[in-house]
């Protein structure tokens, strides 16, 4: 599906020299991890070399770790916690960045490129759990998903500049322009890249479809597709970080959406963002990365609206059919003509504010602009089009409905105010017709933007429920109903994964099925309720005696299982005596009354030789028949 740069091009791109690449350990760890007989150690010596990337890498395994509860202080741990690959992409990414921060193309903005690109990633990070990916493959993808326009900006300064600036003034499409000059564009430099570099085939699918996620045809709930959602969602997210507060406005309904198709919403976004700026500005300091300070975003949210002032109108006036009473500021009109025209207003029932041409009086115009601005042109203090600029920089004042009057000497420049900003100029002297139609037109300006508002307001409560309940569903396809605890399928996936993770780094793991003694027994004496009332009080002992890196899930009917990620044999066997000891004293209550319960456990470990998951399980379960055949309440090893 990806349209890579043809080979002979690429080839003729690299030769340039002017492709950016990764430099120093970068590439010397990319070497090392095509030889099929590499080493952790070799590695490990390789990264120590450079001590700057040493050192984040370990700060980035402490960091990104989910649900690792120890620190980890030694380089040695944190590359076979991270894994090789991942160091290695790690390392691409940091070294792209520390060789590419300034650069020819005049129209490319660096800092700003990185600053997005860190946000895009670290946001990532917060979404690694979403997209079912581990948090350093995403933050990697996340980082280098733009590389491409860095390389045409590489490859291309001039022109790339010139078709920067086409997309800036005159709206066109980055990838259609790219295409036409070019006869490539971004999303297929990025892709040719990443795949040159290494990096595993799904984060280059991710890369390549991440800015139209919709249209790369990927299954609906296929890690493909959340991926390449997160990743859309997160560089929104890092719009928004880079954002002024103007922008920032318009960006939230399309990041609301996106988050909401990813299940986040309410006090979970909001944390997830503010933990995300957090981080950003963290790394961002250490990294020489530019970042800017982001208000909590919980207080994004809440920021009105600036057309709300419509809708202060007062309420004996906004009824139906009523056009609202507007404020109506009145600056620098010579004091001749203002009797007439307050009268006027007043009589289209409108309500004027008086503000006299002075410095401190613009001021004031500016800091708290009405909804309908009529200034004089000739006013002394400040030239008209200064004034719309001015008027035009402030949230409030873009709102505004500005309107200039003028005398007929100083027509020529009407449209300089208009250039700057101004609605409408009337040339003096004013009739009552001209200004009902120009106040009509005002208002039903400032309605119509409001209604805009409004709509926009829509979608974000609508997008909050859909958020609801999309999680609600995704939850409930992960938990089992009775328990809440994981349920098989999501235990089953979390043990291939771990499984995987604990073969790739040669660490130890373990897994344990644990199966009620005679359960029938309590069906059958004390009802099916009894029954299900057991189960829960179990489900919730193991949960709760659990270790944090540990999952425990609801294998089936009365049987339970364990993955022990990290865990020695000799602790698997620790951990599955002090479950049944602890089951075997915990008093189960039925309608007040105690049930006595035991439970038999098949511990299996890792022994290297498996050929998948699924052995580990069954390994576990010849030994949890074992367990029954020598008498239940124990547990038993598998051999
Ligand atoms: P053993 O010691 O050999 O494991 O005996 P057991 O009675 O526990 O095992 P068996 O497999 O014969 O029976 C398991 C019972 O668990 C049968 C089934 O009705 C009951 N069971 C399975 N799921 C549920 C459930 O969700 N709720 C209730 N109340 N009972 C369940
Ligand atoms: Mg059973
Ligand atoms: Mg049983």
């Amino acid at each position: 599906m990806i349209r890579f740069v043809d080979h002979d091009r690429y080839h003729s791109m690299k030769a340039t020299g002017k492709l950016p690449s990764p430099k120093g350990v970068a590439f010397s760890i990319i070497k090392l991890l095509q030889r099929d007989d590499f080493r952790v150690p070799e590695l490990v010596r390789l990264v120590q070399s450079d001590p700057a990337i040493a050192g984040r890498l370990l700060k980035f395994a402490n960091a990104a770790a989910f649900g690792r509860t120890r620190p980890i202080v030694s380089l040695q741990r944190a590359i076979v916690a991270l894994g090789s690959f991942k160091v290695r992409d790690l390392v691409i990414g940091l070294s792209v960045m520390h060789s590419n921060k300034s650069g020819q193309c005049s129209a490319f903005d660096y800092g700003a490129f990185w600053g997005h690109s860190l946000a895009t990633a670290i946001a990532c990070q917060e979404l690694a759990h979403f997209a079912q990916i581990s948090s350093e493959d995403i933050f990697t993808i996340g980082l280098l998903c733009r590389v491409g326009e860095l390389a045409m900006a590489s490859l291309y300064p001039d022109e790339y500049a010139g078709v920067l600036l086409a997309v800036q003034d005159m709206q066109q499409d980055l990838v259609d322009l790219e295409r036409q000059r070019f006869d490539m564009d971004h999303r297929q430099l990025s892709a040719t890249m990443l795949a040159e570099w290494g990096l595993p085939e799904m984060l280059i699918q991710a890369a390549y479809h991440h800015e139209q996620p919709d249209v790369a045809g990927f299954p609906d709930g296929s890690r493909l597709q959340t991926l390449t959602q997160s990743l859309n969602f997160a560089r929104s997210l890092a719009e928004v970080c880079m954002a002024d507060e103007e922008a920032r406005w318009s960006l939230l309904p399309g990041l609301l959406t996106r988050a909401a198709r990813l299940g986040i919403s309410g006090d979970v976004l909001n944390d997830m963002v503010d933990r995300m700026v957090r981080r950003w500005r963290e790394w961002g300091a250490m990294l020489q990365v530019r970042t800017q300070e982001v208000p909590p975003f919980a207080e994004i949210l809440a920021a009105s609206p600036p057309s709300r002032r419509v809708s202060s109108a007062t309420p004996e006036q906004s009824g139906k059919g009523a056009s609202p009473r507007l404020h109506v500021q009145l600056i620098g009109i010579p004091p001749a003509e203002l009797p007439a025209l307050v009268q006027q207003i007043e009589s289209l029932g409108h309500r004027p504010v008086l503000i006299d041409g002075s410095v401190e009086g613009l001021r004031q115009a500016l800091r708290q602009p009405a909804q309908i601005v009529i200034a004089d042109m000739a006013m002394p203090g400040l030239q008209p089009a200064a004034f719309c600029r001015a008027l035009r920089q402030t949230a409030a004042g873009k709102e505004s409905y500005a309107l200039l009057l003028a005398s007929p000497e100083s027509e020529g420049h009407i449209l300089e105010a208009i250039d700057a900003g101004a609605d409408d100029v009337l040339v003096k002297p004013l009739t009552m017709q001209t200004l009902r139609v120009r106040l009509n037109t005002a208002t039903r300006m400032l309605l119509l933007r409001e209604e805009i508002q409004r709509e926009r307001r829509g979608i974000m409560r609508s997008t909050d429920e859909f958020a609801v309940a999309h999680k609600r569903l995704l939850q409930d396809a992960l938990t089992d109903t009775l328990t809440q605890l994981p349920n098989r399928r999501h235990g089953l996936d979390f043990l291939a994964s771990e499984w995987a993770f604990a073969q790739a780094n040669a660490l130890p793991m373990a897994c344990l099925l644990i199966d009620i003694d005679h359960f029938k027994r309590i069906n059958d004496s004390y009802g099916h309720a009894a029954g299900d009332a057991v189960l829960r009080q179990l489900a919730d002992l193991l949960k709760r005696t659990s270790r944090g890196e540990d999952l425990v899930f609801r294998y089936g009917g009365e049987e339970f299982a364990a993955v022990l990620p990290n865990a020695s044999a000799r602790a698997a066997v620790q951990i599955a005596e002090r479950t049944r000891a602890l089951v075997e004293k915990y008093d189960f209550l039925w309608k007040h009354q105690s049930l006595p319960l035991t439970v038999s456990i098949g511990v299996a470990n890792l022994s290297g030789s498996e050929k998948d998951s699924q052995a580990l399980i069954q390994a576990a379960d010849a030994a949890l028949y074992a367990a029954k055949n020598a008498g239940r309440n124990r547990v038993v090893v598998a051999s």
